[in-house]
């Protein structure tokens, strides 16, 4: 017997947008929703089982990063105050770190746009394309 989850998140979200590289990155998250779900049975019952025997259990949660061949998934669980402060530290940690990571790669739009530009000059007003193109050329050695 498998037991229907509930969600009360089911998530998956791609990273790139449409016709980028990548197009199979992924995140997901997933928490289930036991709101309506009473005592489970033991943990060495079987799901059927009517001995009387009851137990608490965590819902399903789950948070996957992929970049489309590999998978990273994140485990989180509550039955403790314990567990519950690392969950959320472990969220906070993630999100703080993706926003610095953001705000740095923003920074570095400038200094890559000057070497553009200077590329740019360099090549003699030539577009940036593809190497296969054949617009580059080696910069003289002075
Ligand atoms: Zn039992």
């Amino acid at each position: 017997m498998t037991l229907p989850y509930k969600a009360r998140l089911n998530e998956q979200t791609f990273l790139n947008l449409p016709g980028f590289n990548g197009g199979g990155a992924y995140v997901y998250a997933f928490v289930e929703d036991t709101n309506e779900r009473g005592l489970g049975v033991g943990p060495l019952c079987e799901p059927d089982c009517t001995c009387g025997w009851k137990d608490n259990f965590e819902p399903r949660l789950e948070l996957s990063i992929s970049d489309g061949d590999d998978v990273v998934n994140l485990g989180f669980a509550i039955e403790s105050d314990g567990y519950r402060e690392n969950s959320l530290h472990k969220l906070d940690t993630l999100i703080a770190a993706l926003r610095v990571f953001r705000a740095a790669l923003m920074e570095e739009f400038e200094p890559y746009d000057r070497r553009s530009r200077e590329l740019f000059e360099l090549e003699g007003g030539c577009q940036d394309e593809p190497p296969d193109r054949g617009c580059r050329r080696a910069a003289s050695i002075s």
